[in-house]
């Protein structure tokens, strides 16, 4: 290839030559490189469960050692392997970590146009499970890498990839692992992962999201206690019409109103890039006022679900059980809400304003088990990770960067925990191609072509940006 030839020439020249200018790798070529290793792995069955990522590990492996690229493979069981790869920089900085997963949901064959495990190329789509979540993060973190080594990038920090098994469900095989039992490997100031991402509506790019913080999971369980009796007679202390006057209390519920730097920046800069009437709303909901924050509030609860959810500690009655047989009124019933906690909500304090809001002698409200994740501090928007990531939004999609809080949770918490800053990102998507059945979970899953190829080039900057020698 050129590209090293005239690299190796101007590394003898003057490294500070690279550092102001960096080649940029030949794309054109790159792309059916890139298209090459994708269908690869996405006709890689690595649906969790059973997970099974190991055939991922082993053609990651193969195609990184090849080029010289040492990795180390961190099992907890043998079929479920982490692959971690790092190129050295001076070591001025703290190194970048890379994030992808190679597991992916399960399919139902049935539902799938073009088979889930084809990667059939169709009208500028690919199709196949995994395309958008997460093997499009897998492979570009393989390009990144690959492009490094053969453009002998000086990094004035480590790049470090880590390719984790069992993010849909068993991240105790996977980041858990990583974190607990291997941090010194992934240690890092930065990290990208999954969870952001491009909006594009009519096919024209609206913002790109940028996760840097996201709810705690909790579950809070109710418990109702009545006397059991026969149904002819009706007792005022029937347990399920207590549970039932409860979860609606909580359902009907609006939990105070709670911004964050993320959250307050997100909706001010999206009101940036909204109709005068949607722009409004969102600043108002911004105003200390409750006066003027309160409508708007209203209008969103109706209308924006996972927005009004982003305000807020969220609460979503998931499961109720009580009863057994027709004519007994029995003495206890249970529900579960699902709790999202915002990031700083201080959750005693929280049950008891649940406790206020169920305000029935006969109704016990406590934390219930659930798998959570640590609460950790959001990563910074002033920090040359978020710098180099909004610049090259601006660069590649020219968008506005919304800073964003997932209302879901993510493997980076328990990368935060350690003290990591992460940031998610992801491929630009259609917002029309969720509704119709195509997307991360969904029946069908795809992304186009062009949108791949983007992101590999957004991805390429936005680690150089960060970890070059300057
Ligand atoms: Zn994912």
């Amino acid at each position: 290839m050129r590209k090293p030839l005239f690299l190796l020439f101007a590394f003898a020249a003057s490294t500070s030559l690279i550092a102001q200018s960096p080649s940029q790798p030949d794309w054109t070529q790159l792309e059916a490189e890139t298209m090459k290793h994708f269908q690869a792995i996405i006709r890689l069955d690595s649906t969790d469960p059973p997970g099974n990522e190991k055939p991922v590990v082993d053609y990651l492996k193969q195609v990184l050692e090849a080029e010289g690229i040492a990795v180390e493979i961190f099992a907890l069981e043998p079929n479920r392997p982490n692959l971690v790869a790092r190129i050295k920089g001076n070591g001025a900085k703290r190194p970048l970590l890379i994030v992808g997963h190679t597991d992916t949901v399960n399919v139902d064959p049935k539902k799938w146009s073009h088979p889930p495990f084809s990667a059939d190329r169709e009208g500028g789509w690919v199709y196949g499970r995994g395309t958008v979540d997460d093997k499009d993060n897998v492979v570009a973190n393989l390009m990144t890498l690959l492009m490094i080594k053969r453009l002998r990038v000086p990094l004035d920090r480590d790049v470090i990839a880590m390719f984790e098994a069992g993010e849909e469900g068993a991240s105790r095989l996977g980041v858990q692992f990583m974190a607990n039992q291997h941090f010194d490997k992934i240690d890092a100031e930065f990290c990208y992962a999954e969870g952001g991402g491009g909006t594009r509506t009519g096919g024209v790019m609206k913002f790109a999201r940028i996760q840097t913080v996201e709810k705690i999971p909790r579950a809070i369980t109710v418990t109702s206690k009545g006397v059991a009796g026969h149904g002819s007679v009706p007792l005022e202390s029937n347990a399920l019409a207590h549970l039932g006057e409860a979860v609606g209390a909580i359902a009907a519920w609006t939990p105070p109103l709670r911004l964050n730097e993320t959250t307050a920046a997100y909706f001010k800069r999206l009101a940036s890039v909204s109709t005068p009437e949607e722009a409004a709303r969102y600043r108002d909901v911004l105003n200390p006022d409750p006066k003027i924050s309160g409508p708007a509030d209203a209008y969103i609860r109706k209308n924006e679900p996972s927005h009004w959810s982003m305000l807020r500690t969220s609460l979503s009655p998931t499961i109720i059980t009580g009863g057994y047989r027709n004519n007994v009124i029995p003495s206890e019933g249970t529900a579960t809400i699902d709790t999202r906690l915002a990031p700083d909500e201080d959750p005693a304090k929280f049950l008891e304003l649940v406790k206020q809001v169920v305000n029935d002698p006969a109704v016990e409200v406590t934390y219930g088990a659930r798998d959570t994740r640590p609460p950790t501090p959001a990563a910074k928007l002033d920090s040359d990770a978020f710098k180099a990531l909004e610049s090259n939004v601006t660069k590649h999609y020219k968008v506005i960067t919304l800073p964003t809080m997932s209302t879901g949770a993510t493997d980076m918490a328990y990368l935060r925990q350690k003290g990591i800053q992460c940031y998610g990102i992801g491929p630009a998507a259609d917002s029309e191609d969720g509704p119709k059945g195509f997307g991360a979970h969904s029946d069908q899953e795809r992304i186009l072509e062009s949108e791949l190829f983007r992101f590999v080039r957004f991805n390429w900057d936005a680690v150089i940006d960060l970890a070059r020698a300057k």
